[in-house]
């Protein structure tokens, strides 16, 4: 199923979400339609709350179905270790048409949960280290203009209201 995705303005993407602590067929199927929704949308990165859902739940895939094993799901994720310095211009599927350069860490370590349960750590650089970022960043009720200085934040946050209001948005 692909659901649609949620954008900015919609308080679920400004809440922190919780912890999920069932590991069942619901989950699974659940990850699969992020999968599916991901993909419908071109992104490579999606957290649950961008489809409405305040659950510690992402999916990545920085190869976009290149590579089957590239596919990443990240249940309860938190960043262990980041180093370096890395400028990339940015997007969010939540936040379409709009992109800034972002400064974040380029290698991160992230420990989180497969779908399973289990406990993993995976380290990425450059895309991957981003992907990891931004997605944990969802889940921690943030986006990624919390990471650009204020005035380009508040020009953006100026033209969605417009779009908003000529319903555009
Ligand atoms: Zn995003």
């Amino acid at each position: 199923m692909i659901y649609p995705i949620v954008k900015f303005g919609d308080p679920v993407l400004e809440k922190p979400s919780a912890t999920v602590t069932v590991f069942d067929e619901t989950l699974q199927k659940l990850i699969e339609d992020m999968f599916e929704s991901m993909y419908a949308a071109h992104g490579v990165g999606l957290a649950a709350p961008q489809i409405g859902i305040g659950q510690r739940i992402a999916v990545v895939d920085v190869t976009f179905k290149e590579d089957p094993n590239a596919q990443i799901v990240l249940i309860n994720p938190e960043i262990i270790h980041s180093e370096g310095k890395h400028t990339q211009s940015e997007g969010c599927l939540s936040i379409p048409d709009f992109r800034e350069n972002v400064t974040r860490p380029n290698k991160v370590t992230i420990r989180a949960q497969d779908v399973e349960g289990q406990v993993f750590e995976k380290t990425g650089e450059d895309l991957l280290a981003r992907a990891f970022l931004h997605e944990t960043d969802h889940l921690n009720g943030k986006l990624y203009f919390s990471h650009i200085s204020a005035l380009k934040r508040d020009l953006m946050k100026r033209k969605i209201r417009k779009m908003v209001k000529a319903g555009e948005w």
